[in-house]
């Protein structure tokens, strides 16, 4: 490759970048992250759309131990979108550059957007509509942890729509490799999705730490708010939904659930178990009565 121009130490992040931008033209805005802006781009060579993860890596406003960190956890997620790419429920890596301030992360482009966003706007799904996604997003992550991977942000702006309306898991930024019987203690995820034992682990030195049980967790919260339309741990005051989370505290008690099955009441109860030995693992989850084609459920 050849490079005409540019100051000796800017050369290796130009090169970077300007490979990015050889092959492809960046268009509009479509997502927003803490330190990541997400743009449509179209692949100049064949004119295709693809969606590019921009993050910025600079010293700017980041001390160099915070920069570091975040160049170890961008490497990271790099490492295991490119394990997991080809799952038909897992977003598909298809190019990426790493230049000294910059990251480029190219991938398939999710047309339909957020499931977040698709919630919104249709307030709450039905039992059959909600069955076919959550059956996809427990093969996924079913198919994560048998590879010993632990993806802890599993949640609706998470999971993106392509134009048949089938998901895809996204946002590797929180995944990490964990062998059996390893354990975590990190503090990180999403508030309304936390599982009960990483609030506790972060309260308690003495507590043995979490495993991937806290993907169940998450994935019992979604087909709970896919359902009703609103999460079933929630307070204003943060404080207050954190315990209702630990001591697992939610009713179905909205008049949307007055219409729904026991079966899927019996399978949310099974994943919003406050004891992660007592949760269903994914490949239980997936032999939960509400997956059977043969009998009728509800909606
Ligand atoms: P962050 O780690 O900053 O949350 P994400 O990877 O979740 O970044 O991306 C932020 C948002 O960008 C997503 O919630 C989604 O709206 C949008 N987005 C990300 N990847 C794609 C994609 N492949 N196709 C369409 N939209 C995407
Ligand atoms: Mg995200």
């Amino acid at each position: 490759m050849t490079l005409d121009v540019g100051p000796e130490d800017e050369l290796p992040d130009w090169a970077a970048a300007k490979e990015f931008y050889q092959k492809y033209d960046p268009k509009d805005v479509i997502g927003r992250g803490v330190s990541s802006v997400v743009r449509r781009c179209v692949h100049r060579a064949t004119g295709h759309e693809f969606a590019v993860k921009i993050m910025e890596v600079t010293a700017e406003r980041l001390s160099p131990e915070q920069l570091e960190e975040v160049r170890e956890a961008t490497r990271r997620e790099t490492h295991i979108l490119r394990q997991v790419a080809g799952h038909p429920h897992i977003i598909t890596l298809i190019d990426s550059y790493e230049s000294s301030s910059f990251m480029f992360l190219v991938f398939d482009l999710m047309r339909k957007g957020e499931l977040f966003d698709y919630l919104t706007e249709k307030v709450a799904l039905s039992e059959k509509e909600t069955r076919s996604i959550m059956r996809s997003l427990l093969e996924a992550v079913n198919f994560l942890h048998a590879n010993n991977i632990v993806h802890r942000d599993l949640k609706p702006e998470n999971i993106l729509l392509d134009d048949n309306m089938q998901i895809r898991l996204s946002d590797f930024g929180f995944s990490c490799h964990l062998e059996p019987g390893e354990k975590l203690r990190e503090l990180c995820g999403t508030p309304g999705y936390l599982a009960p034992e990483i609030l506790k682990c972060s309260m308690d030195e003495t507590h043995p730490g979490y495993g991937k049980e806290v993907d169940l967790w998450a994935c019992g919260v979604i087909l709970f708010t896919l359902l009703a339309g609103s999460p079933p741990f929630w307070h204003r005051r943060q404080i207050l939904m954190l315990r209702m989370i630990m001591e697992g505290q939610y009713q179905f008690n909205s008049p949307e659930w007055d219409d729904r099955s026991n079966t899927v009441k019996d399978l949310i109860s099974r994943l919003l178990q406050v004891d992660p030995e007592e949760r269903l693992t994914a490949k239980q989850a997936l032999l939960h009565p509400f997956f059977e084609p043969s009998t009728m459920h509800g909606r």
